[in-house]
C-alpha cells in the first residue's frame, strides 16, 4: 500500500510463497486515479499466469495478490483469488488463506435469504456478509462479517480507498506485517517480505484488524471476545518456508531442534542420517548432528515436477513419486539409512520412498518422524482428506511402519514438537494429531469422517 510499483511487489512477493499454493495465482490493483480495481487471474503457478504485459496492465500504488491451494470449492478459475465483487456499486477484492468451518451453514442461510453466489469458495461468504451489513463504511461492514466468520483466515481486502487486513482470533493461519520506501505490506510469512527487500514490522496478531489508507494505518481487535490463541504448529512442522520467520526464529532453526529432539527421544544404530528432500532436510541435519552419524543426501528431487502433476489413485501417485524423487545408489548400499521426514499423512510418498530405497540397496531404513502421528483431518485450511484416508489414523505405531515397509517407525512426540516450535502443547493448534479442535467442527466434520 503506497508504493509506485505495488503490483511488481506483490509479484515478486507471490513468488516467495508459491509453495504455499500451486492450483491458481492472481493481482488486483487499484489503478493510478484510485478509482477502480484492476485484476488478472488464472490458473497454474505464477509463472503461468503472468507475463511482463500482464503486470504492466496493472498500475497503482495499492495491490493485492493470491496463491491458492483449495481446500473449500474446487480447483478452478472460477474459484482463483482476489476475489472481485460489487459492494454498493464500488469494486472490492479480497485475498484470503485458510478456511472457514461454519461456512456451509451461513452459505445456506444467505442463498435462503436472496443471495446469489458466483463460486464454491468459502471467501465468498465474507464478500456477502459485508455487502449485507448494515454498519456504516466499508471497514466497518468487513469487521462485522469477520465477526460472523469461525475458523481460520489471514485476509487481505481491497478498495479503492484503502487495504484492510485480518487475522483470525485463534492465529490459526499467520500473517506479518513489514515495511518498504514508506508502504506498508502484510504477507502470509516473512519471505515475502525478504524477497522485496521490505523490513519485517511485526507478527498481525490474532483478532487484530488492520486499515492501511493512504496516509496512515490504524489497528484495532475484531472482538469483542477474546479467544486462546493457538497457531498452526504445521508452519513450524512444513509449511512455512525455511526462511521464514515464526517468532524469533526462522522455520530452518525450529525443524533443526526438532530433529535434534527426535534423535533424543528415537535414537537407533545406524551408518547414515538423511532427509527427505526439500522440506525435511533442515530437520535431519539436527537429527544427525545429535546422533553423531553423517549426514548424507540419499534422494534427489526433481524440482520442476510440482503438486499439480500429483495425479489422483493411489497406483498413480507412487509413480508420481517415482518421477520426482531418484535414490543415490552409491550412498545407500549395504548401509543402515535413518530417513527423517516431517509427517506421514496417506503413507503414499513414504511408501514409495522407502520401496525405492530398498531397490537402490539400502540394508536397514528407519523412518523418523519430526511431528506426532497425524490422525485427523485439518479443517482449518490444509486439505489432508477425511480420516479413513489417513495412514495413522486407527493404526498402532509398529502397524503404521510395517505398512510403510520401514524396518522402524518412530515419531517426535507432541511435547517435543512444541518444545521445539517455542512453546507448550497448549499453545498451538495440535489438531491434526490430538483430535482436539480449538474452533469447533462439527459441521464440517460431519461431511469429512
Ligand atoms: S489441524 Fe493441524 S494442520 Fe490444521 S491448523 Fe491445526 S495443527 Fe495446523
Amino acid at each position: 500500500m503506497g508504493h509506485p510499483h505495488a503490483a511488481a511487489l506483490v509479484h515478486h512477493g507471490l513468488y516467495a510463497l508459491q509453495h504455499r499454493g500451486q492450483e491458481s495465482a492472481g493481482i488486483t490493483a487499484c489503478n493510478q486515479e484510485g478509482t477502480e480495481l484492476v485484476t488478472h487471474r488464472g490458473t497454474g503457478l505464477l509463472s503461468d499466469v503472468f507475463s511482463g504485459y500482464d503486470l504492466n496492465c496493472l498500475q497503482g500504488e495499492m495491490a493485492i495478490g493470491h496463491v491458492r491451494y483449495s481446500t473449500t470449492g474446487e480447483s478452478s478459475l472460477l474459484n482463483a483469488q482476489p476475489l472481485v465483487v460489487q459492494i454498493d456499486g464500488h469494486s472490492v477484492a479480497l485475498g484470503h488463506n485458510g478456511n472457514l468451518v461454519n461456512a456451509a451453514a451461513l452459505r445456506r442461510k444467505l442463498e435462503t435469504e436472496g443471495s446469489i453466489f458466483q463460486t464454491s469458495s468459502d471467501t465468498e461468504v465474507i464478500a456477502h456478509l459485508t455487502a449485507r451489513a448494515g454498519e456504516e463504511g466499508i471497514g466497518e461492514r468487513l469487521r462485522a462479517a469477520l465477526r460472523q466468520v469461525r475458523g481460520a483466515y489471514g485476509l487481505v481486502f481491497l478498495t479503492p480507498k484503502a487495504l484492510y487486513a485480518a487475522r483470525d482470533p485463534h492465529g490459526l493461519r499467520p500473517l506479518c506485517l513489514g515495511h518498504i520506501e514508506g508502504a506498508w505490506m502484510v504477507a502470509s510469512e516473512t519471505c515475502a517480505l525478504d524477497a522485496v527487500g521490505a523490513q519485517f514490522e511485526r507478527e498481525v496478531k490474532p483478532g487484530e484488524f488492520l486499515y492501511i489508507g493512504q496516509d496512515q494505518m490504524h489497528s484495532s481487535g475484531l472482538g469483542p471476545e477474546s479467544c486462546r490463541c493457538t497457531p498452526c504448529i504445521f508452519e513450524h512442522i512444513y509449511f512455512a518456508r525455511p526462511d521464514s520467520k515464526i517468532g524469533a526464529r526462522n522455520a530452518h532453526q525450529i525443524r533443526k531442534k526438532m530433529g535434534q529432539i527426535l534423535a533424543r527421544e528415537h535414537p537407533i544404530a545406524a551408518d547414515l542420517v538423511s532427509g527427505v528432500p526439500d522440506s525435511s532436510l533442515s530437520a535431519a541435519s539436527g537429527y544427525a548432528e545429535e546422533a553423531g552419524l553423517p549426514y548424507e543426501m540419499s534422494l534427489v528431487r526433481n524440482r520442476y515436477v510440482g503438486r499439480t502433476f500429483i495425479q489422483p489413485g493411489d497406483e498413480l501417485r507412487r509413480l508420481a513419486v517415482r518421477l520426482k524423487f531418484n535414490p543415490l545408489e552409491k550412498v545407500v548400499q549395504g548401509r543402515r539409512l535413518i530417513l527423517v521426514d516431517d509427517s506421514v499423512v496417506r503413507g503414499t510418498t513414504s511408501r514409495a520412498l522407502i520401496q525405492l530405497l530398498r531397490e537402490a540397496g539400502a540394508e536397514e531404513i528407519h523412518l523418523r518422524i519430526t511431528s506426532p502421528p497425524y490422525r485427523h483431518p485439518c479443517y482449518y485450511g490444509i486439505n489432508t482428506s477425511c480420516r479413513s484416508q489417513l495412514i495413522a489414523a486407527g493404526r498402532s505405531v509398529g502397524e503404521t511402519g510395517t505398512l510403510l515397509g520401514a524396518d522402524s517407525l518412530r515419531y517426535l512426540s507432541i511435547e517435543g514438537t512444541a518444545a521445539a516450535a517455542g512453546g507448550t502443547v497448549e499453545q498451538f493448534c495440535t489438531a491434526c494429531f490430538s483430535g482436539e479442535y480449538p474452533v469447533p467442527v462439527a459441521e464440517a466434520g460431519g461431511s469429512r469422517s
